[in-house]
């Protein structure tokens, strides 16, 4: 199930972009109250606007945009609006994405060709490790996906290895959704109760929210200790609220592939121009068919590199190689540029370390310093000796280690209200 867009040719596929964006462009300045004042006060004539490099004479819309004019993106009257959904705002607070009957419709052919993507087929059955409430976006587009493909789908939740053990041995889905170091919890647990994880019936695995593999697409330490005792496909997907839309990794597991009917992409430096395309930059997307808040050239905080070689299983569509962090999240540390992910990615590594949190700050002289709080069951000066070795030895430099009580680590992990654990503090703004 692979629509014929992406098998077509660069040019086919930038000529169908470039109809689908004029398209949008009527539609925002008849219906978005916020990009109808921005091209008005930008004097922007949109019929001038044909192609995709066209685009660089519209400005970007931030995170701060969609909380401080919420109302002002949302097109249609309310009674249009069937589902709320709301993000955490980068300023407080929350905000609400609006989704009409048209964008449940498009999320689930978006998630269907996304599932189709990593092989999910409609005799599979796919058991749901994520929310599907709280306003939650993931969830919700996961079962409509299921639906539209004609999968089975089991809607377990987050959490509680033992039922979803439980609900595998009854229902025997073929894939899970879940977080990967999820999947270590439910390797534990079963080795623990004696359940044989390569004879269950789930033969791969959809993982979001943590990277899977390194920049060159092999495995990192997270996914190596899942494979090591699970013989699983795991592929990654990568997607957002606001982009409402899924990158999923195919059979060929290198990169999450660009839906080009669904969105368009832009890879921005610092200064919002396009970087060379073998370098790495901020994720940049505009909506395509979305009614209810679309949106035009929207930063997404996300450093992200783009691979744009046709792929082996047919698609000719742009991949998305694995977040390297969030631009937010960027340090500066001792000449070099830096996202938490190395880190976790290094921590990861070491069994001992029972969790960690990573301190961002700057300095008396304004340059930032990274403090790690662990805690571990070995909290001894060789351990540490380890630790420090080893982040000379991938990462080339040494942030400053503090062993600390379990205890207080969660308690700065679990802020009222938080929805995962935190595992980055940055207290430089
Ligand atoms: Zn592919």
């Amino acid at each position: 199930m692979i629509p014929d867009i992406e098998k077509a040719s660069t040019a086919a596929i930038k000529a169908f972009q470039e109809v689908q964006l004029k398209t949008l462009l009527g539609y925002l300045n008849t219906h978005s109250t916020f990009y109808k004042r921005l091209f008005e006060t930008e004097n922007i004539d949109i019929n001038s606007i044909k192609t995709l490099e066209d685009l660089a004479v519209i400005p970007t819309t931030t995170k701060d945009d969609l909380q401080q004019f919420n109302d002002d993106f949302i097109c249609v009257p309310r009674h249009k609006i069937i589902d709320y959904v709301t993000t955490s705002g980068t300023l407080g607070e929350p905000v609400t994405f609006a989704l009409t009957d048209n964008d449940l419709n498009r999320l689930a052919h978006n998630e269907a060709i996304s599932f189709a993507c990593a092989g999910v087929e409609q005799k599979d059955v796919i058991q749901l490790m994520t929310t599907i409430d709280r306003r939650f976006m993931a969830g919700l587009a996961y079962f409509l996906g299921a639906r539209e493909l004609g999968a089975g789908i089991i809607r377990v939740g987050n959490g509680i290895p033992e039922l979803q053990w439980d609900s595998i041995k009854k229902f025997k889905p073929t894939y899970i959704i879940a977080v990967p170091s999820f999947l270590l919890k439910l390797i534990g647990h079963a080795e623990q109760h004696g359940i044989d994880l390569n004879a269950s019936s789930v033969k791969g695995a959809i993982c979001i929210g943590e990277s899977l593999r390194e920049q060159d697409f092999s495995l990192n330490i997270l996914s190596k200790k899942i494979k090591e005792k699970w013989d699983i496909e795991l592929f990654s997907t990568y997607a957002s609220t606001e982009m409402n839309t899924a990158f999923t990794e195919c059979e060929a597991q290198q990169g999450g592939h660009h839906h080009p009917e669904l969105i368009i992409i832009e890879i921005l430096d610092e200064f919002n121009q396009p970087v060379a395309p073998d370098e790495s930059g901020e994720l940049t997307i505009t909506t395509l068919g979305v009614e209810g808040m679309p949106l035009l050239r929207f930063k997404t905080g996300d450093i992200v590199k783009a691979h744009h070689e046709k792929c082996s299983c047919g698609r000719n569509t742009t991949r998305l190689g694995p977040v390297i962090g969030r631009k937010k999240q960027m340090i500066k540390y001792k000449g070099t540029t830096l996202y938490p992910p190395a880190m976790h990615n290094i921590l990861n590594d070491f069994n001992e370390i029972e969790s960690y949190i990573i301190e961002i700050s700057h300095n008396s002289i304004g340059t930032d310093e990274i403090l790690l709080k662990i805690a571990t069951s070995n909290p001894t000066d060789h351990f540490l000796q380890h630790i420090k070795d080893h982040f000379r030895a991938k990462l080339r430099v040494l942030p400053k280690i503090e062993f600390c009580d379990r205890k207080e680590i969660q308690k700065i992990q679990f802020p009222k209200m938080s929805r995962k654990p935190l595992m980055v503090i940055d207290r430089r703004s």
